[in-house]
Protein backbone atom coordinates (compact mmCIF):
# COMPACT_ATOMS: atom_id res chain seq x y z
CA UNK A 1 0.00 0.00 0.00
CA UNK A 2 1.24 3.51 -1.22
CA UNK A 3 2.04 5.92 1.90
CA UNK A 4 0.00 7.97 0.69
CA UNK A 5 -0.45 11.97 2.40
CA UNK A 6 -3.93 13.94 1.48
CA UNK A 7 -3.28 18.02 2.18
CA UNK A 8 -4.17 20.13 4.96
CA UNK A 9 -7.14 22.31 4.28
CA UNK A 10 -6.71 25.58 6.52
CA UNK A 11 -10.41 26.67 6.90
CA UNK A 12 -10.35 22.92 8.72
CA UNK A 13 -10.78 23.60 13.10
CA UNK A 14 -7.07 23.00 14.48
CA UNK A 15 -6.67 19.67 16.38
CA UNK A 16 -3.68 18.88 18.23
CA UNK A 17 -1.14 17.42 15.83
CA UNK A 18 -1.67 13.66 16.19
CA UNK A 19 -5.62 14.08 15.70
CA UNK A 20 -4.75 16.10 12.45
CA UNK A 21 -2.25 13.59 11.32
CA UNK A 22 -4.37 10.73 11.52
CA UNK A 23 -7.39 12.31 9.85
CA UNK A 24 -4.51 12.81 6.82
CA UNK A 25 -3.85 8.66 7.23
CA UNK A 26 -7.42 7.68 7.68
CA UNK A 27 -8.10 10.41 4.48
CA UNK A 28 -5.75 8.35 2.33
CA UNK A 29 -6.95 5.42 3.60
CA UNK A 30 -10.58 5.75 2.39
CA UNK A 31 -8.79 6.73 -1.04
CA UNK A 32 -7.01 3.20 -1.00
CA UNK A 33 -9.91 1.46 -1.01
CA UNK A 34 -12.67 1.92 -3.78
CA UNK A 35 -15.66 -0.81 -4.95
CA UNK A 36 -12.76 -2.47 -7.20
CA UNK A 37 -11.46 -4.47 -3.70
CA UNK A 38 -15.04 -5.02 -2.26
CA UNK A 39 -14.43 -8.63 -2.34
CA UNK A 40 -15.27 -10.20 0.01
CA UNK A 41 -18.29 -7.86 1.13
CA UNK A 42 -21.71 -8.72 1.32
CA UNK A 43 -22.31 -5.51 0.00
CA UNK A 44 -21.64 -6.98 -3.66
CA UNK A 45 -24.46 -8.79 -2.84
CA UNK A 46 -26.95 -6.15 -2.85
CA UNK A 47 -24.64 -4.04 -5.92
CA UNK A 48 -26.07 -6.67 -8.30
CA UNK A 49 -29.58 -5.06 -8.59
CA UNK A 50 -30.51 -1.54 -10.07
CA UNK A 51 -33.75 -1.29 -8.56
CA UNK A 52 -33.96 0.34 -4.70
CA UNK A 53 -36.45 -1.86 -3.82
CA UNK A 54 -34.69 -5.22 -4.47
CA UNK A 55 -31.17 -3.56 -2.91
CA UNK A 56 -33.35 -2.60 0.30
CA UNK A 57 -34.48 -6.25 0.59
CA UNK A 58 -30.62 -7.75 -0.80
CA UNK A 59 -29.33 -5.62 1.32
CA UNK A 60 -31.18 -6.46 4.69
CA UNK A 61 -30.60 -10.22 3.92
CA UNK A 62 -26.91 -9.54 2.98
CA UNK A 63 -26.53 -7.72 6.35
CA UNK A 64 -28.50 -9.76 8.63
CA UNK A 65 -26.96 -13.13 7.51
CA UNK A 66 -23.32 -10.82 7.74
CA UNK A 67 -21.49 -12.95 10.78
CA UNK A 68 -19.15 -15.21 9.91
CA UNK A 69 -16.16 -15.11 7.64
CA UNK A 70 -16.96 -12.57 5.20
CA UNK A 71 -16.97 -15.52 1.79
CA UNK A 72 -18.81 -17.93 3.39
CA UNK A 73 -21.99 -15.17 4.11
CA UNK A 74 -21.74 -13.78 0.30
CA UNK A 75 -22.01 -17.58 -0.57
CA UNK A 76 -25.19 -18.51 1.34
CA UNK A 77 -26.85 -15.28 1.36
CA UNK A 78 -25.93 -14.99 -2.38
CA UNK A 79 -27.78 -18.37 -2.61
CA UNK A 80 -30.83 -17.37 -0.81
CA UNK A 81 -30.89 -14.34 -3.54
CA UNK A 82 -30.55 -16.52 -6.23
CA UNK A 83 -33.87 -18.38 -5.48
CA UNK A 84 -35.54 -15.07 -5.57
CA UNK A 85 -34.45 -14.10 -8.85
CA UNK A 86 -35.00 -12.24 -10.69
CA UNK A 87 -36.66 -10.14 -7.80
CA UNK A 88 -36.45 -10.59 -4.28
CA UNK A 89 -38.76 -7.57 -3.65
CA UNK A 90 -41.54 -8.64 -6.15
CA UNK A 91 -40.57 -12.18 -4.95
CA UNK A 92 -41.66 -10.89 -1.02
CA UNK A 93 -44.94 -9.40 -2.54
CA UNK A 94 -46.46 -12.82 -2.63
CA UNK A 95 -44.31 -14.57 -0.24
CA UNK A 96 -46.24 -17.63 1.26
CA UNK A 97 -43.91 -19.59 4.12
CA UNK A 98 -44.84 -22.70 3.09
CA UNK A 99 -43.94 -22.34 -0.31
CA UNK A 100 -40.85 -20.61 1.10
CA UNK A 101 -40.16 -23.63 3.29
CA UNK A 102 -39.66 -25.78 -0.17
CA UNK A 103 -38.11 -23.45 -1.33
CA UNK A 104 -35.27 -22.43 0.87
CA UNK A 105 -35.04 -26.30 1.94
CA UNK A 106 -31.61 -27.09 3.41
CA UNK A 107 -30.52 -23.58 3.59
CA UNK A 108 -28.07 -23.34 6.32
CA UNK A 109 -25.63 -20.04 7.42
CA UNK A 110 -23.82 -21.26 11.21
CA UNK A 111 -26.11 -22.09 13.35
CA UNK A 112 -29.62 -20.47 11.78
CA UNK A 113 -31.47 -22.93 9.48
CA UNK A 114 -34.70 -22.54 6.82
CA UNK A 115 -37.39 -22.05 9.74
CA UNK A 116 -35.27 -18.97 10.71
CA UNK A 117 -34.51 -17.96 7.40
CA UNK A 118 -38.67 -17.98 6.55
CA UNK A 119 -39.34 -16.22 9.76
CA UNK A 120 -37.19 -13.35 8.90
CA UNK A 121 -38.58 -13.29 4.99
CA UNK A 122 -41.80 -13.09 6.62
CA UNK A 123 -41.05 -9.78 8.66
CA UNK A 124 -39.87 -7.89 5.87
CA UNK A 125 -42.67 -9.25 3.48
CA UNK A 126 -44.99 -8.57 6.33
CA UNK A 127 -43.68 -5.06 6.06
CA UNK A 128 -43.79 -4.50 2.70
CA UNK A 129 -47.66 -5.23 2.30
CA UNK A 130 -47.75 -3.07 4.67
CA UNK A 131 -45.45 0.25 3.77
CA UNK A 132 -44.91 -0.87 0.07
CA UNK A 133 -41.18 -0.91 0.66
CA UNK A 134 -38.44 -1.08 3.16
CA UNK A 135 -37.02 2.53 2.84
CA UNK A 136 -41.11 3.73 3.08
CA UNK A 137 -41.10 1.59 6.84
CA UNK A 138 -37.59 3.48 8.02
CA UNK A 139 -38.85 6.89 6.79
CA UNK A 140 -42.15 6.21 9.22
CA UNK A 141 -39.56 5.16 11.93
CA UNK A 142 -36.80 8.26 10.74
CA UNK A 143 -37.12 10.96 13.26
CA UNK A 144 -34.31 13.84 12.37
CA UNK A 145 -34.28 15.27 16.01
CA UNK A 146 -32.80 11.99 17.28
CA UNK A 147 -29.23 12.86 18.17
CA UNK A 148 -28.39 9.78 16.45
CA UNK A 149 -30.14 7.01 14.07
CA UNK A 150 -30.12 4.89 17.14
CA UNK A 151 -34.25 5.71 18.35
CA UNK A 152 -34.97 4.99 14.63
CA UNK A 153 -33.41 1.86 14.55
CA UNK A 154 -34.96 0.90 17.29
CA UNK A 155 -38.32 1.57 16.17
CA UNK A 156 -37.64 0.15 12.57
CA UNK A 157 -36.39 -3.14 14.01
CA UNK A 158 -39.32 -3.45 16.18
CA UNK A 159 -42.24 -2.64 13.35
CA UNK A 160 -39.95 -5.35 11.31
CA UNK A 161 -40.77 -8.05 13.85
CA UNK A 162 -43.88 -7.17 15.70
CA UNK A 163 -45.11 -10.32 17.54
CA UNK A 164 -42.94 -12.77 15.94
CA UNK A 165 -40.61 -12.34 18.24
CA UNK A 166 -38.27 -14.70 18.65
CA UNK A 167 -34.45 -15.75 19.99
CA UNK A 168 -33.40 -15.77 16.17
CA UNK A 169 -35.30 -12.96 15.00
CA UNK A 170 -33.92 -10.92 17.83
CA UNK A 171 -30.16 -11.99 16.43
CA UNK A 172 -30.57 -11.63 12.70
CA UNK A 173 -32.12 -7.84 13.62
CA UNK A 174 -30.25 -6.65 16.35
CA UNK A 175 -31.58 -3.21 18.24
CA UNK A 176 -30.00 -0.70 19.96
CA UNK A 177 -32.87 -1.09 22.52
CA UNK A 178 -30.43 -4.49 23.99
CA UNK A 179 -27.50 -2.59 23.96
CA UNK A 180 -25.69 -4.36 21.18
CA UNK A 181 -23.37 -2.67 18.80
CA UNK A 182 -26.27 -3.31 15.87
CA UNK A 183 -23.01 -4.11 14.00
CA UNK A 184 -24.89 -5.88 10.63
CA UNK A 185 -27.72 -3.04 11.14
CA UNK A 186 -25.87 -0.62 11.00
CA UNK A 187 -24.38 -2.07 8.30
CA UNK A 188 -27.23 -2.18 6.12
CA UNK A 189 -28.25 1.86 7.28
CA UNK A 190 -24.51 2.75 6.01
CA UNK A 191 -25.31 0.81 2.24
CA UNK A 192 -28.70 2.58 2.45
CA UNK A 193 -27.76 5.90 3.02
CA UNK A 194 -24.25 7.13 2.52
CA UNK A 195 -24.49 8.62 -1.04
CA UNK A 196 -20.47 7.49 -2.09
CA UNK A 197 -19.44 4.68 -3.77
CA UNK A 198 -19.39 1.54 -2.65
CA UNK A 199 -22.59 3.00 -0.46
CA UNK A 200 -26.08 3.46 -2.56
CA UNK A 201 -27.54 6.63 -0.76
CA UNK A 202 -31.33 5.40 -1.84
CA UNK A 203 -32.71 6.56 1.20
CA UNK A 204 -31.72 10.42 1.17
CA UNK A 205 -33.92 11.48 3.50
CA UNK A 206 -31.58 10.00 6.61
CA UNK A 207 -29.11 12.51 7.64
CA UNK A 208 -25.88 10.47 7.21
CA UNK A 209 -24.26 12.34 10.13
CA UNK A 210 -26.52 10.14 12.19
CA UNK A 211 -24.77 7.53 11.50
CA UNK A 212 -22.88 5.14 13.75
CA UNK A 213 -20.27 2.80 13.09
CA UNK A 214 -20.86 -0.63 12.03
CA UNK A 215 -18.13 -1.69 14.69
CA UNK A 216 -17.26 -5.26 14.43
CA UNK A 217 -14.12 -7.16 15.45
CA UNK A 218 -11.93 -5.67 12.37
CA UNK A 219 -13.14 -2.44 13.58
CA UNK A 220 -12.78 -2.84 17.37
CA UNK A 221 -9.41 -3.77 16.97
CA UNK A 222 -8.15 -1.25 14.32
CA UNK A 223 -9.42 1.65 16.56
CA UNK A 224 -7.92 -0.02 19.63
CA UNK A 225 -4.81 0.27 17.68
CA UNK A 226 -5.21 3.74 16.18
CA UNK A 227 -6.11 5.22 19.98
CA UNK A 228 -9.76 5.70 18.70
CA UNK A 229 -11.03 2.92 21.16
CA UNK A 230 -10.57 2.22 24.39
CA UNK A 231 -13.73 -0.01 25.09
CA UNK A 232 -12.77 -3.74 25.92
CA UNK A 233 -16.78 -5.01 24.83
CA UNK A 234 -17.85 -3.89 20.97
CA UNK A 235 -21.25 -2.72 22.12
CA UNK A 236 -23.42 0.08 21.27
CA UNK A 237 -21.22 2.43 23.92
CA UNK A 238 -18.24 1.59 22.19
CA UNK A 239 -19.77 2.11 18.25
CA UNK A 240 -21.33 5.37 19.65
CA UNK A 241 -17.96 6.66 21.25
CA UNK A 242 -15.95 5.81 18.06
CA UNK A 243 -18.38 7.57 15.60
CA UNK A 244 -17.84 10.53 17.52
CA UNK A 245 -14.05 10.25 17.73
CA UNK A 246 -14.60 10.10 13.57
CA UNK A 247 -16.86 12.79 13.78
CA UNK A 248 -14.19 15.16 14.73
CA UNK A 249 -12.21 14.12 11.18
CA UNK A 250 -15.86 14.78 9.43
CA UNK A 251 -18.64 15.88 11.13
CA UNK A 252 -21.14 15.28 8.32
CA UNK A 253 -20.13 11.50 7.07
CA UNK A 254 -18.63 9.99 9.93
CA UNK A 255 -19.30 6.61 8.88
CA UNK A 256 -17.03 7.06 5.73
CA UNK A 257 -14.00 6.07 6.96
CA UNK A 258 -15.82 2.16 8.24
CA UNK A 259 -15.60 0.51 4.64
CA UNK A 260 -11.60 1.12 4.73
CA UNK A 261 -10.95 0.34 7.82
CA UNK A 262 -13.02 -3.10 7.83
CA UNK A 263 -10.80 -4.08 4.33
CA UNK A 264 -7.71 -3.45 6.34
CA UNK A 265 -9.30 -6.59 8.63
CA UNK A 266 -10.98 -8.33 5.83
CA UNK A 267 -8.62 -8.65 2.90
CA UNK A 268 -5.78 -9.70 6.10
CA UNK A 269 -3.86 -6.41 5.30
CA UNK A 270 -4.00 -5.84 9.30
CA UNK A 271 -4.13 -8.82 11.30
CA UNK A 272 -5.44 -9.89 14.85
CA UNK A 273 -1.50 -11.11 15.08
CA UNK A 274 0.10 -8.14 14.24
CA UNK A 275 2.83 -9.05 11.30
CA UNK A 276 5.44 -7.69 10.90
CA UNK A 277 5.35 -7.51 6.65
CA UNK A 278 2.02 -6.07 7.17
CA UNK A 279 3.35 -2.95 9.28
CA UNK A 280 5.92 -2.43 7.31
CA UNK A 281 4.12 -0.87 4.59
CA UNK A 282 0.66 0.22 6.44
CA UNK A 283 -0.50 3.50 5.48
CA UNK A 284 -1.25 4.00 9.60
CA UNK A 285 2.42 3.10 10.59
CA UNK A 286 2.69 6.14 11.63
CA UNK A 287 -0.15 6.77 14.10
CA UNK A 288 -0.78 3.27 15.17
CA UNK A 289 0.11 2.62 18.82
CA UNK A 290 1.52 -0.93 18.18
CA UNK A 291 3.07 -1.45 14.95
CA UNK A 292 5.67 -4.63 14.72
CA UNK A 293 8.87 -2.95 14.31
S1 LIG B 1 0.82 -0.66 11.70
FE1 LIG B 1 0.43 -2.86 11.83
S2 LIG B 1 -0.87 -3.15 13.67
FE2 LIG B 1 -0.91 -0.97 13.12
S3 LIG B 1 -2.75 -0.74 11.83
FE3 LIG B 1 -1.01 -1.09 10.46
S4 LIG B 1 -0.93 -3.31 10.09
FE4 LIG B 1 -2.25 -2.92 11.88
Amino acid sequence: MLNRVSTFEPDMPRMPVRGELLRQRLDALVATFDVSTIEPDPLQLVLRYGDPRDQEVAGILAAAFAYGRADIVVANAGRVLDRMAPSPYLYLTSFVPAEGRRRFAGFTHRFHKTPELVALLACLAAAIRTHGTLGDLFRVCYDDADKDIGPSLTRFVAALIGKRRTKALDYLLTSPANGSACKRMNLFLRWMVRTTPPDLGIWPFVDPSKLVMPVDTHVHRIATFLGLNNRKSADWKAARALTNRLAKFDPADPVRYDFAICRLGILDLCSRRRRKENCDVCLLRDVCRFPVR
